[in-house]
């Protein structure tokens, strides 16, 4: 059993109160995931595999993992699942590419529909950088940018291109404060989400813009795969894990989290991809986000990508 000091609160609510829905296996994690040596996940969790499960908090419905991984866990689970090489090809992906250009643009966007016109020494904060892929994107005339990336091998790469990246949080402070902060597939590998949220909150500018990306998981997909580990079968996708993916969202969730860290919720990529035919202003989006809300309640059936992007709210 995980003592009760050694338990997560909610990432999104802070309440302690939860019911476990999901448990896994060091097999079934790695039968969905081949990059996972079985015998070794077996050696580095050996006397805590109770602690793999997944729990439904009371108050806010967030799917989130209770144990608190201790560093050496979670060194040795990264360091031995993550594949550099499988990694570095993911980044060369076209469609990651053409995803990250999509981040890009929507900021660019909503900066013309805040009434900016230019860019002009404007910042923005890639938190978890990994390969730079999206620093190659933002980086150019008019816009300073920096990285932030836990992962020492991809920062090296990054380096190589000449990309500025901090080597520690007080080194991000200092170069604060910026207009935006992107956290792409980052929140979902967070222990303490509330500490990195007010960090953000403290990088960003009064008006800045604070963009993260986690995974939707809709509460029919969610169903299902109680059901699947039920009959002792893997997830149905190797990202529900819950060692690497400690917090598990769906669009009410992030929402909340905007709500809750006093960000004002401007949109997602999936509504400001119409701006790309319908001549936009915030009534407008403010419309297409309605629709965009109820019809979450409806697609229930997979896990999407989500990109969120808030105005900080001082
Ligand atoms: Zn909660």
């Amino acid at each position: 059993m995980i003592s009760a000091s050694n338990k997560r609160a909610c990432p999104v609510c802070d309440s302690m109160d939860a019911k476990i829905i999901m448990r896994f296996t060091p097999s079934l994690l790695a039968e969905a995931n081949p990059s996972y040596s079985l015998e070794t996940l077996q050696t580095i969790l050996y006397g805590k595999e109770e602690g793999l499960t997944y729990s439904r908090c009371h108050a806010c419905g967030m799917l989130y993992c209770e144990s608190r991984w201790d560093e050496e866990i979670l060194n040795k689970v990264y360091s031995d699942a993550i594949n550099h090489v499988k990694s570095r090809e993911k980044a060369l992906v076209i469609d990651k590419r053409l995803s990250l250009m999509r981040i890009w643009m929507n900021i660019l966007r909503i900066q013309k529909l805040l009434g900016k016109g230019k860019l002009d020494g404007f910042k923005v904060i890639d938190f978890g950088c990994g390969w730079g892929d999206l620093l190659d994107i933002i980086s150019g005339i008019g816009v300073d940018v920096m990285g932030y990336d836990e992962d020492a091998a991809k920062t090296g790469s990054s380096r190589k291109r000449r990309h500025s990246i901090a080597e520690d949080v007080d080194q991000l402070t200092a170069f604060g404060p910026v207009d935006v902060v992107v956290m792409n597939s980052v929140l979902e590998h967070l222990q303490n989400v509330k500490e990195s949220l007010r960090l953000v909150k403290r990088l960003l500018k009064p008006d800045g813009l604070f963009v993260f990306g986690v995974m939707d998981y809709r509460s029919g997909y969610i169903r299902r795969n109680i059901q699947v580990l039920a009959n002792n079968l893997p997830a149905l996708t190797k990202n529900l894990n819950p060692i690497e993916h400690v917090n598990v969202y769906d669009y009410d969730a992030a929402v909340a989290t905007v709500e809750k860290y006093e960000f004002d919720f401007f949109s997602t990529g999936h509504v400001l991809r119409f701006t790309d035919w319908v001549p936009c202003h915030k009534t407008l989006i403010n419309l297409f986000n309605t629709v965009e809300r109820i019809s979450t309640k409806f697609i229930s059936s997979r896990e999407m990508s989500i990109t969120v992007y808030a105005q900080n709210r001082v």
